[in-house]
């Protein structure tokens, strides 16, 4: 007899936000919840699944939390829970993208000019 077995690592995002004012970066961001988890599969059929981890992600600048898991697994059953700072660890710091302008024309840019592109003033 001869089986396929495979082990592979599932990701799962939940229906979940919740709007909050982001602690790490200080605007309003929402909540996204996702879960991590170890899959084999027989045949390609999922049949087995461990190692949950549940996480949050914040909107506003990406930080990523784990989640306390009997919150989780409560929001994987559909609850409506509120997720709390104390149910929350920090494992990824996210960052905002920032916008420069210059203050000589008013030039937006995302990218990291030290000069402005339009009227060469420092920025
Ligand atoms: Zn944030
Ligand atoms: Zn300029």
């Amino acid at each position: 007899m001869f089986f396929m077995i495979g082990i592979t690592q599932g990701r799962k995002a939940f229906e979940y936000d919740q709007l909050v004012i982001c602690d790490h970066c200080g605007s309003y961001g929402r909540y996204q919840v996702f879960m991590t988890y170890m899959c084999l599969s027989l045949f390609f059929i999922p049949c087995l699944k461990w190692n949950r981890q549940y996480y949050v992600k914040t909107t506003c600048c990406n930080t990523i939390y784990s989640l306390d898991p009997e919150l989780g697994r409560r929001i994987a059953r559909g609850e409506a829970v509120e997720i709390l700072p104390q149910n929350l660890t920090q494992v990824q710091a996210g960052y905002k993208s920032r916008i420069k302008s210059c203050d000589n024309c008013g030039f937006e840019t995302q990218e990291d000019f030290e000069f402005c592109p339009k009227c060469g003033k420092r920025f």
